[in-house]
């Protein structure tokens, strides 16, 4: 593994074997990193890809003027440093193949299998989406967008060395087009490749961009480090001898390295803290590699027997890791000379995962029976990000299976202008219009996802472009609740519904109360403003909307309010006598009243009908026919009930209950479709009786029409139909009836 450390940083110190050197070549950079631990047919495996992608990208020159080819073996050059899987370096060959030639996803999946055609998928996939908001929280949603997308983490582990890669060859590039590609990679790269432990990749990319970003600070830092390097080097040799003799003293066998600290972490520092570069003392640490965690401690105290440390600067973390699983003691010592010395200490183990983080994980080929307890820790970091399908211990199929699902429990997708929201799994259009503003949600109608037309109940996925059509007089519509899950959504549909209702049954309300006030022989216009601030004052409440409301709700009487109301007035003297006998005027029904006036599903009223009306607490007014079988249970509570009748001109459609028995024969539901289609009806619902292998059958219909004599007509042309026995209109309970609406 510490091979693979040095090789990483290949954009630094330029110490990777000829890339031009075709790779199915034995001495090529790519052939050599792969015989250290692929078999000679994974190689030729490899050997082949590389020969597809090269035809692919033949006669292309990259901006660096070497041919194209060049950068997918550069890619597969860094993940063979990692030691990844054959399908992870066959898809680092072909990973631009897709995207820039003529062939296609399914071409790979023929030539290459389904596993490398998915993972060139997923890479492709995540190139195609841009960032483009700069904003910290932005940033971090388009990370866990990246991260969300590539289903496998093979996929991101490619995007990072195609990342690293291009980063490394970014001068050919003009100046403006560096600054912005170094700016994505430090706000959305690197900070990924560090969760996700690549050590190297993560510093590298950091210390790329940082280059680019600001090149005076990036020269001036390093010609410091080169300075310092030079007057410091003496004593860091011979800090380095004094820690190796008293190790050896010891008898704790270790592995000691002088370490750099990169670039951009030195001068993070530098910028936290406002300390000039003379006083950065740590950028030179030491790492000592020991046997196992408890020469991790013994190591700890040896080196404190030999300089003093500086007591704030110990930290422990192997007895608690780092989020992304890194495990070592930190401690800084007081050198001689008063230098500080930076020292890390930590087992073969935690150094593997320190420097290749998930990638450590492919290196042991071992059941997880005989995994340490570092690497169970580490894999318990992963199982926490990867979703893994199969429950099985053997490591390769672990492999096949590394899902990445690391928020499950949320979706990320765009805007119009670009801007990315997360919403949770299974979110709708109609979520995501309520999480834009509430005035989108209230008035939405439509949803493009994607430039395509889309129903309001389509489930967003990762990347969607989602934008909401809207209408100016659109309004919530009560199904919404049943598929929303935000309880943002749900809120802003349950308030406007309710308060919709309540305007409705205030109208109503409205019209009961003048009822009322006429039959006392008061025009509603004598009660003025001041009697009602009276009346909302007796009655303790904020509003007159509320008083008209309750009354439509059936929550308060009309007459009583009159009543009151009247008393208020000058002529309350002479009229009040007549109160007790004075007879109410009839309120009328258009049937356009919404969610004040309901139809009693029991009678289905139509005009001609007589009709009651019933004053429900929940439901406002409810209106049944005369001879409807549920109106004698209620009749003994005559305050309830109000005189109503239809409004004469009504063109509204009401719903009305048929029963038809007709001759048990196929095509018969048709027929009497079409007849109730001929009479200008429309089916509103129908059920069909389970045919139990009778002659006859009974159809249950709810039909929508004008009025009486409309439903004369329509049954007259029913019965027409040979082989319909009987109609009639049905009220009451039936004993069957189709689900109501
Ligand atoms: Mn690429």
């Amino acid at each position: 593994m510490p091979k693979a450390a040095s090789n990483l940083k290949a954009g630094l110190s330029k110490s990777s074997p000829d890339p031009l050197l075709p790779a199915d070549r034995e001495e090529s950079a790519l052939t050599v990193r792969l015989k250290q631990y692929l078999k000679p047919q994974d190689i030729a495996q490899v050997w082949g890809a590389y020969r597809y992608a090269f035809a692919a990208h033949d006669g292309i020159v990259r901006k660096t003027g070497e041919p194209y080819i060049t950068h997918p073996v550069s890619v597969a050059c860094i993940l063979a440093d990692l030691h990844l899987d054959v399908p992870t370096i066959l898809a680092a060959l072909l990973h631009d193949v897709v995207e820039d030639t003529d062939i296609t996803t399914l071409d790979i999946k023929e030539k290459f299998g389904s596993q490398v055609a998915d993972l060139v998928d997923g890479v492709t996939k995540l190139d195609k989406i841009e960032f483009q908001s700069a904003s910290q929280a932005q940033a971090e949603n388009f990370r866990k967008m990246l991260l969300a997308m590539s289903q496998d983490v093979r996929v991101i582990l490619v995007k990072l060395a195609d990342r690293l890669h291009n980063m490394q060859t970014l001068e050919a590039m003009r100046p403006e087009k560096q600054k912005l590609i170094a700016k994505e990679t430090l706000d959305i790269y690197a900070p990924i490749a560090n969760r996700l432990g690549l050590n190297e990749i993560y510093q590298s990319l950091e210390d790329l961009s940082f280059k680019y970003l600001y090149p005076m600070r990036y020269n001036a830092i390093s010609k410091a480090i080169m300075v310092a390097r030079g007057n410091r080097k003496e004593v860091i040799s011979k800090i380095l001898e004094s820690i190796k003799q008293q190790l050896k003293a010891f008898n704790i066998e270790a592995d000691i390295s002088g370490r750099e600290k990169n670039l951009y972490s030195i001068y993070k520092k530098m910028t936290s803290k406002a300390t000039p570069f003379s006083q950065v003392y740590d950028i030179y640490g030491f790492r000592v590699v020991v046997k196992d965690m408890a020469n991790c401690y013994l190591a700890l105290g040896a080196l404190h027997g030999l300089y003093k440390p500086i007591p704030s600067k110990f930290k422990d973390y192997i007895a608690i890791p780092k989020a992304n699983g890194y495990q070592s003691l930190h401690t800084t010592l007081f050198g001689p000379f008063g230098t500080p010395i930076e020292v890390q200490i930590r087992s073969a183990d935690m150094h593997n995962i320190a420097d290749a983080g998930v990638a450590a994980h492919w290196l042991y080929k071992a059941s997880d029976a005989q995994l340490t307890a570092l690497q169970q820790q580490t894999h318990q970091w992963l199982q926490r990000l990867l979703d893994i399908q199969s429950e099985s211990a053997d490591s390769l199929d672990f492999l096949e299976h590394l899902k990445i699902d690391l928020f499950p429990d949320e979706v990320y997708v765009f805007t119009p202008k670009g801007k990315i929201m997360a919403l949770p799994r299974r979110a709708t259009a109609v979520d995501f219009a309520y999480a834009v503003h509430s005035d989108i949600g209230n008035c939405c109608v439509a949803v493009r996802i994607n430039q395509e037309l889309a129903p309001l109940r389509t489930e967003l996925r990762n990347g969607d472009h989602v934008e909401i059509i809207t209408g100016s007089m659109a309004k919530p519509n009560p199904a919404w609740l049943n598929y929303v899950i935000t309880g943002r959504a749900r809120a802003h549909i349950r308030h406007f519904l309710k308060s919709q209702q309540s305007t409705e049954s205030a109208h109503l309300g409205e019209r009961m109360l003048n009822q009322a006030l006429r039959a006392l022989h008061i025009e509603p216009k004598q009660i003025t403003e001041a009697h009602w601030q009276k009346l909302i004052r007796d009655y303790g409440i904020k509003t007159k909307a509320e008083i008209l409301s309750d009354i439509g709700l059936g929550k308060r009487q009309n007459v009583m309010v009159a009543h009151q109301l009247v008393a208020m007035t000058d002529n309350h003297l002479e009229k009040h006598t007549k109160l007790p006998t004075a007879s109410l005027d009839t309120i009328t029904i258009r049937g356009t009243e919404g969610m004040a006036v309901q139809f009693a599903p029991c009678c289905r009223p139509i005009p001609g009908d007589p009709i009651l009306g019933f004053i429900n607490k929940d439901k406002g007014l409810v209106i049944h026919t005369h001879d409807c079988p549920s109106v004698r249970k209620f009749k003994l509570d005559p305050d309830k009930w109000l005189d109503v009748e239809w409004e004469p001109e009504s063109t509204h459609l009401f719903k009305t209950n048929l029963n038809l028995t007709v001759a048990n024969q196929p095509g018969m539901l048709a027929k009497i479709a079409a007849g109730i289609a001929d009479a200008d009806s429309n089916i509103d619902n129908v059920s069909v009786e389970e045919s139990d292998g009778s002659a006859y059958a009974n159809l249950y219909f709810t039909v929508q029409v004008k009025n009486r004599v409309h439903l004369a007509d329509l049954m007259r042309g029913l019965r027409k139909i040979p082989d319909v026995v009987r109609i009639n209109r049905t009220k009451g309970n039936l004993h069957r009836r189709g689900t109501e609406k």
